[in-house]
């Protein structure tokens, strides 16, 4: 349930709420919205008294949230959350609202000369945050599975260097402790959408969770596992459809396009687009950026290689420096038609 306090509750009043929540055996979960301030009240347990919660100095209400997705819901926050990534050395990106963000970067970092490389092409083009996998999901466990905490040093000193932000796969829960030092963003995997545990554990730390699209989950199930990563204290999750799997056999996945406004409607948490994963292949990846921006999403995540026929992981579906440039101009257009700005990178274009 959601506890609304009045325009003029005194923080006393608010921090009383939510003392009491907490003594009802829920956690309290505290949004400060432009006009007021509402308090969600979720936890396994039943024992939530509303009438005592109303019946506190300075409530206006108590509502239930009727959603099986709770702190996810708009029911719980009416307007869009626009999230940080970043801070400290590198600069914080926003994304939400607004602002669009686009992350851009090799599927793997292979070796550190290839990585500053691919990295200086995309923030030259515009990308403002930089991804990279160090720990790869492979089907094969005869593929490359990726250079791990080496590669992910390699990121932070690449990323500090460029004032880029780093977004990087985390697969296992033992990653995260080794792995929180370094990174920005976490990026959950389409193939751990449903790991819990994974998901409770990033929930516990502060830092930004990109959260992939299950291959074959449902847009409720999706926002049920932001819900594992907000239930934790975690409010900075962003949603990101990569495509799933149907009957279709032409490309890789589906990109589901329907699911940003549909995520839209239902969470206030933003929602990117991954094309290069949907499409399989590179020839199809601008097109499907610029539906998934031209359907309301809150930016992209591309992948980008200087020379994809060496790529030992995804090369098929990178966009050569070039192109990719030419999709960032190309996405700026569309971002301004739905009222979203794409920071500037600093870089002349
Ligand atoms: C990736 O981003 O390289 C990746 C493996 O993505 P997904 O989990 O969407 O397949
Ligand atoms: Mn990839």
């Amino acid at each position: 349930m959601i506890v609304v306090m009045n325009p003029n509750a005194e923080q006393a009043s608010i921090d009383r709420v939510m003392s009491e929540i907490e003594r009802m055996g829920a956690r309290p979960h505290l949004s400060r919205g432009e006009f007021r301030t509402v308090i969600g009240a979720v936890g396994e347990d039943a024992s939530l008294d509303a009438t005592r919660l109303a019946s506190l100095d300075g409530v206006e209400k108590v509502v239930p949230i009727m959603k099986p997705y709770k702190l996810a819901s708009r029911e719980f926050k009416g307007g869009d959350s626009v999230m940080s990534i970043g801070g400290g050395k590198v600069p914080q990106v926003k994304v939400g609202g607004h602002h669009a963000v686009c992350i851009a970067g090799p599927c793997a970092v292979e070796n550190e000369q290839m990585l500053y490389r691919i990295a200086r092409e995309v923030h030259q083009a515009g990308a403002t945050i930089l991804r990279g996998g160090v720990y790869k999901p492979r089907t094969s466990p005869y593929s490359f599975q990726g250079l791990g905490l080496q590669a992910l040093k390699w990121m932070r000193a690449c990323g500090d260097e460029l004032g880029m932000p780093i977004c990087v796969e985390v697969m296992d829960t033992r990653q995260v402790e080794e792995m929180e030092p370094y990174v920005d963003c976490w990026q959950i995997g389409a193939r751990n959408m449903q790991n819990f545990d994974l998901l409770r554990e990033v929930g516990k730390t502060r830092k930004a969770v990109l959260l992939k699209r299950g291959l074959s989950a449902s847009v409720k199930e999706w926002l049920m596992s932001a819900e594992y990563v907000l239930s934790q204290g975690n409010s900075q999750v962003i949603l990101c459809e990569r495509g799933i799997k149907t009957f279709e056999d032409s490309i890789r996945y589906s990109m589901d396009i329907s699911s940003v406004p549909v995520a839209k409607q239902w969470s206030h948490l933003p929602i990117i687009v991954d094309p290069s994963h949907a499409a399989g292949k590179r020839d199809y990846v601008s097109a499907l950026a610029l539906a998934g921006m031209a359907a309301g999403a809150d930016g992209v995540i591309v992948e980008v290689h200087y020379c994809p026929s060496e790529a030992q992981c995804d090369g098929p579906q990178a966009l050569l420096p070039e192109s990719f440039k030419e999709l960032v101009t190309q996405l700026r257009t569309i971002a301004s038609l739905t009222g979203k700005t794409f920071a500037d990178t600093g870089v002349p274009v």
